[in-house]
């Protein structure tokens, strides 16, 4: 019992320090802190985001499109968590067209949002770890990205510029029924670009997950944005990207 009331009070002093150092810290700032990313979520409340995983090449078509074949394990960069662009349901996001391209490309794809963190997370548990689901864009300066692949150097400039992770509401996993027959769709000014289904993914979400928590600890507010399919192409100002998978929800974004 007494051990009890002295771990009690041990944790009690150890959360206490934890306040006390968040607020000094605070205090001790010298600029303005930036806000947290946050994304609606479909029927009320916010999904903070903590880090933006994505998968490279996970449709077989894709990779084609892209000059690979075969099954390659899945490889994944990551995007600033302030670079996504929420858009509430039935609204037009507006997406300024970024600097330094002139070949802008959409990527449609199924989000998955971590509720739950972990590492080395087995594929058989790891759909546990998922709280929600999404239809993002994983927009790409498909040119800059090019020159980075041929130089061998880094994806970010072709990646991960501001606001290049337009995202629809996230919507409970309960409340979607994300199946193999699932489809993800993107028109562009009404006509289809881009069209599959979520059991043409190279690597499923549970393996995924597996993959991405052997390489980085999970948390909670984490984004996965798991693969595109065959049909990137380029969009310019004025373009209406009207993003869907169904079941999950939908996104339109206009280049401005
Ligand atoms: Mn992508």
């Amino acid at each position: 019992m007494h051990g009890i009331i002295v771990a009690r009070a041990a944790a009690s002093a150890a959360a206490n320090r934890t306040v006390v150092a968040r607020e000094s810290t605070s205090m001790s700032h010298v600029i303005a802190a930036a806000p947290g990313a946050i994304v609606p979520v479909a029927g009320g409340g916010t999904f903070p985001v903590r880090r933006i995983y994505c998968v490279g090449r996970n449709y077989v078509e894709h990779a084609k499109e892209m000059g690979f074949t075969g099954r390659e394990p899945p490889f994944f960069f990551m995007k600033p968590a302030d670079a996504v662009l929420p858009v509430a349901e039935g609204e037009v996001g507006r997406m300024p067209y970024p600097g330094l391209t002139k070949d802008l490309h959409h990527e449609v794809e199924l989000v998955a949002a971590i509720g739950t963190g972990g590492k080395a997370i087995a594929a058989a548990d790891a759909m546990g770890h998922v709280w929600g689901y999404a239809v993002g864009l994983d927009m790409t300066r498909r040119d800059l990205q090019g020159e980075a692949k041929k130089l061998g150097r880094p994806w970010e400039i072709g990646k991960s510029f501001d606001r290049s992770a337009p995202i629809g509401p996230i919507r409970r996993a309960a409340e979607c029924k994300v199946g193999a027959d699932t489809r993800i769709v993107l028109e562009v000014n009404g006509a289809v670009r881009q069209q599959s289904t979520i059991g043409k993914l190279i690597w499923s979400i549970a393996e995924i997950i597996e993959h991405l928590s052997a390489a980085w600890e999970l948390q909670p507010g984490d984004l996965i944005f798991t693969g595109t399919p065959e049909g990137v192409a380029a969009v310019g100002r004025g373009d209406l990207l009207k993003a869907e998978v169904a079941g999950v929800g939908s996104l339109q974004v206009t280049l401005v």
